[in-house]
């Protein structure tokens, strides 16, 4: 498909701006989508204004899609014109490794391949994102959709729902556990919704006052304000879990000091500078700091029939295209309720 239209950067220092792509033809194993609606991540922006490093311009951005499809392959077997469809973080993965033999296609050991700024596995192509009119998929990596949600409040689960689902199944976050969401934005918004729908006593730590009435009514049982000394100092040994959402660089000895023995401080904000971690606030209270990377397809799956069972969607702002580099400059700024989403039907 030659000049599909999209939306992209063309540098880091430049604003979002129309840009035609082109798309692969789709082969045999493909699916071809058109994108109803794509949510904004904070790791578009990382990308776009490449302060992770290693952006490859133009990028377009948007791993949280949820679309129709128009076209599929000759083998295509699972999916057919007109399913209502969803893509996440990653399209491809080299299918043979350990990894990837266990369902665990992120930590693909040859490389997975991002949904966009990112590598394809015939090593040719760059990968481009959601925030266009059209992607072609390999059906392997195409999630179903059930059509009983509202399809923009579904879209956000493709990145900030599979990554918060999947630490607290593989911790097995459980009724009763005091469970700490550090930051309370795209991510952070999700991890409070779902904790609660599995029981856990969830506490909002955030810097922002205004946010505290959202927390409760997203199902946070406490919100407490991390830049007031008191309370920080009042938390310390509190919480069997952290899950740091936060995506600008933090002190982690701070949060580490909350949580209990045995406690699990699990990072899913990738600040692009590093932090230093003090041994003792691990050795004292034998605690684990760990990190985890979204999450796989099947477990996608399950994170997408989990939600639709239990009526679990994110809260969203509906954006145009064209209001993408406001939406950045909100993002940014903390002021995010709790995921901006691309209508698409605007970028034509
Ligand atoms: P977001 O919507 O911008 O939310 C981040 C939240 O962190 C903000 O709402 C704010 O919450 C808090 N925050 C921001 N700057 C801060 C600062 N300087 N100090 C303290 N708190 C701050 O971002 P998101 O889309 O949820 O993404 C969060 C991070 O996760 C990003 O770094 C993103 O790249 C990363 N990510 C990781 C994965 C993974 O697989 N691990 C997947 C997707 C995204 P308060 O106002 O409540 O303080
Ligand atoms: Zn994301």
């Amino acid at each position: 498909m030659k000049d599909v239209k999209a939306y992209g950067a063309y540098s880091a220092e430049k604003a979002l701006e129309p840009l035609n792509i082109d798309r692969r033809e789709p082969g045999a194993d493909d699916v071809e989508i058109k994108i109803l609606y794509c949510g904004v991540c904070h790791s578009d922006i990382h990308t776009a204004r490449n302060e992770w490093g290693g952006t490859i311009y133009p990028v377009v951005p948007g791993h949280e899609i949820v679309g129709k499809v128009t076209r599929v392959g000759d083998q295509v077997t699972n999916f057919k014109v007109g399913d209502t469809v969803g893509v996440g973080c990653f399209v491809d993965s080299c299918g043979h490794c350990d990894s990837c033999k266990d369902d665990q296609e992120q930590y693909c050991e040859n490389g997975h391949t991002q949904t966009y700024n990112s590598e394809s596995q015939d090593k040719k192509t760059i990968t481009q994102g959601g925030y266009a009119s059209h992607i072609v998929v390999k059906q392997s990596f195409v999630l179903s959709v059930s059509d009983k949600l509202p399809l923009e409040k579904v879209a956000p689960l493709l990145c900030a729902g599979i990554t918060t689902y999947s630490p607290l199944k593989h911790w097995n976050v459980k009724k009763g556990d005091k469970l700490a969401v550090l930051g309370l934005g795209g991510l952070g918004h999700m991890a409070v919704k779902l904790a609660a729908s599995m029981g856990a006593e969830v506490t909002v730590l955030s810097r922002s006052k205004s946010k505290e009435k959202d927390a409760t009514a997203l199902g946070a049982h406490h919100f407490e304000l991390t830049t007031e000394k008191e309370n920080m100092t009042r938390l310390a040994n509190s919480f069997d879990f952290i899950i740091d959402t936060v995506s600008a660089a933090h002190d982690y000895n701070d949060y580490l000091a909350l949580l209990k023995n045995n406690g699990v401080m699990i990072l899913l904000g990738v600040p692009p500078t590093p932090s230093e971690v003090q041994a003792f606030h691990l050795i004292f209270g034998r605690r684990s700091l760990v990190g985890s990377l979204v999450g796989g397809i099947k477990e996608t799956q399950e994170m997408l029939d989990y939600c639709a069972e239990h009526n679990i969607t994110s809260d969203v702002e509906m954006i145009n295209i064209d209001q993408i580099n406001e939406a950045y400059e909100r993002t940014m700024a903390g002021d995010v309720h709790y995921r901006f989403v691309i209508d698409m039907a605007s970028l034509s």
